[in-house]
């Protein structure tokens, strides 16, 4: 009698992994597993309840680019393919993987293991990653930039800041004047200063639009200066399914694409 290895261990490897993404909710860390194998992940989207991994380049054909072909993740951790493009319509997740990692296993990129684990709490994916923890005489010989501000002297890098006063006083006015200022850059107003310009993303929480609008637009017109960085507004009244919790992944892959923080550089 000969055993056929190839077979037998093509038909193990299969029915191994069917059984991990079927177990505990256990699921494939994509971009774990496209960085191993690399394959640029462009973007993260949600659609309904399944994860579009968008990739930098189609798997099958390199002219479909730049998120216009996907690795997909169903709710249920279930993954398939999908681009944009007629010509690759039917592709199935088990070719696309056959082209990116073969017959590769991919138990390392399951579950908890090393890769993404479902948040009980949440339902939220979420990526682990290993910490970096480093020795104090090596921490204190680390070359880095010193800290500046964003607006001297109060709102520093990387700093938390919070305005208070009685209502009607004028704290969204002041925050709305800080972010204008801080993305024109190089103007002082009240003694503060915004030594260059920074993208700022202005999250509002309960204003009309049209309200915020008329405001930003005396702002503009009072100082007389234009934003030399991005200046973005997030209002509640300009979504139509309302706002998500930007605490969570699910809520942080809806926003658009350029303001997903957590991209594979
Ligand atoms: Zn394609």
């Amino acid at each position: 009698m000969s055993i056929d290895y190839e077979k037998l261990r093509e038909r193990y490897t299969e029915s191994r992994d069917k059984q991990l993404s079927s177990n505990h909710g256990l699921r494939l860390d994509v971009e774990a597993y496209c960085h191993a194998f690399g394959q640029e992940v462009y973007g993260i989207k949600m659609n309904g309840g399944s994860t579009l991994y968008l990739l930098r380049e189609c798997i099958f054909d390199p002219n479909h680019k730049n998120g216009e072909a996907a690795i997909g993740q169903a709710d249920d951790g279930k993954l398939f393919y999908q681009c944009f493009h007629d010509s690759c319509q039917g592709h199935t997740w088990k070719e696309a993987r056959e082209v990116i990692s073969g017959k590769d296993n991919l138990s390392r990129f399951m579950g908890s293991a090393s890769g993404g684990e479902v948040s009980s709490m949440t339902g939220d994916l979420i990526s682990i990653k290993p910490l970096v923890v480093i020795g104090v005489q090596e921490f204190i010989g680390l070359d880095l930039p010193p800290r500046s501000n964003i607006l001297s002297p109060w709102l520093p890098e990387q700093g938390l800041a919070m305005i208070h006063a009685p209502r009607g006083v004028g704290k969204t006015h002041l925050a709305l004047l800080v972010a204008y200022i801080v993305a024109c850059g190089g103007k002082s107003f009240n003694g503060w200063h915004a030594p260059e310009s920074k993208a700022v993303l202005f999250i509002d929480g309960e204003m009309p639009a049209a309200v915020l609008q008329e405001r930003l637009s005396g702002i503009i017109l009072g100082t007389g200066i234009e934003p030399q960085a991005p200046l973005n507004i997030l209002t509640p009244d300009l979504q139509t399914n309302g706002m998500p919790d930007l605490g969570t992944k699910k809520g942080q892959v809806s926003m658009p694409k350029n303001f997903v923080p957590f991209l594979p550089e």
